[in-house]
């Protein structure tokens, strides 16, 4: 197996920042990303409407030079690529992961992840590969294979306003809604113990927020990467993006956005908290 990829995989919940980080990481001149590598697009709504899958530079998907460039030199490196399916599901938790041949299923998804990071680093020239997928679930498969070499990002925002995106947007109860925050922080950090501070770092949304500069820095250095204005070349870069909506906006700066402060009251803030736990209070969330 030739030399291992340096293969980031960001882990989160939904609404807590992960696209913006994605784009301005994916602004650094030595490091690439297709946004979301495990979520096939081919469930996401726009294309079952029937409309093309928009690439975030802003021509469909299918029609994206980048994306071709990307297809052809994984077929050279002997994997043939659906834009809409990467085929990659690597799902190690829950009970599929006791069924017989679960580990081979993971690790051979992971040898086709790893593929298509080393087909894109070779087509950008860049040295490090990021997926903001956010999923906890192929974090045993990533770590275990011989031909990566893995950090973790994980990437925290305030139990509160994560409780405020999603109840706006699917209309979801409020106490699983923070039960699902708490579990996958809770997973994150256990893996992160597993993995040890050269392999995981965490990052809180609101710092990034905050002391963008600073906070950009301490995630390049941790990823090995040459200091870099990011903040300065995001709204200068063309992305070529899969995940969520927001990527197809132009980079706006960053902004914290904290309408959760009106739109819950002070009962459904208290009890947010409650039920987020220790962790809350442990990343400063009170
Ligand atoms: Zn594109």
């Amino acid at each position: 197996m030739s030399a291992p990829v340096r293969y980031v995989h960001m882990v989160a919940t939904a609404y807590s920042g992960s696209t913006l980080l994605g784009m301005l990481l994916g602004s650094h001149p030595d490091l690439a990303t297709v946004g979301e590598l495990i979520t096939p697009v081919r469930y996401g709504r726009i294309v079952q409407s029937g409309e093309p899958y928009p690439c975030s530079c802003g021509v469909p998907m299918i029609e994206c030079a980048h994306f071709d460039a990307l297809r052809a030199r994984c077929r050279e490196l002997g994997v043939e690529l659906d834009l809409y399916d990467y085929g990659i599901k690597i799902q190690e938790r829950g009970p599929s992961r006791h069924l017989p041949g679960a580990k081979r299923r993971a690790a051979a998804a992971v040898d086709r992840g790893r593929t298509i990071a080393r087909a894109l680093l070779d087509v950008t020239g860049r040295s490090v590969f990021l997926d903001t997928t956010k999923d906890l679930a192929p974090l045993p498969a990533l770590a275990r294979h011989p031909g990566l070499d893995l950090k973790v990002l994980h990437l925290i925002r305030d139990p509160r306003a994560f409780l405020h995106s999603t109840r706006k947007r699917q209309g979801a109860g409020a106490g699983s809604q923070t039960r699902f925050w708490r579990r996958t922080h809770e997973q994150a950090l256990a893996a992160g113990r597993r993995l040890g501070p050269e392999r995981f770092h965490t990052l809180r949304f609101e710092d990034l927020c905050r002391e963008p500069e600073r906070r950009l820095a301490e995630v390049c250095a941790f990823l090995g990467l040459p200091p870099a204005d990011l903040l300065e070349l995001a709204p200068r870069t063309t992305h070529h993006m899969m995940g969520n909506r927001a990527r197809l906006a132009p980079f706006a700066g960053i902004a914290l956005d904290e309408t959760w402060k009106e739109s819950l009251s002070t009962r459904e803030q208290a009890r947010c908290l409650r039920a987020a736990g220790p962790l809350a209070t442990r990343f400063d969330y009170r």
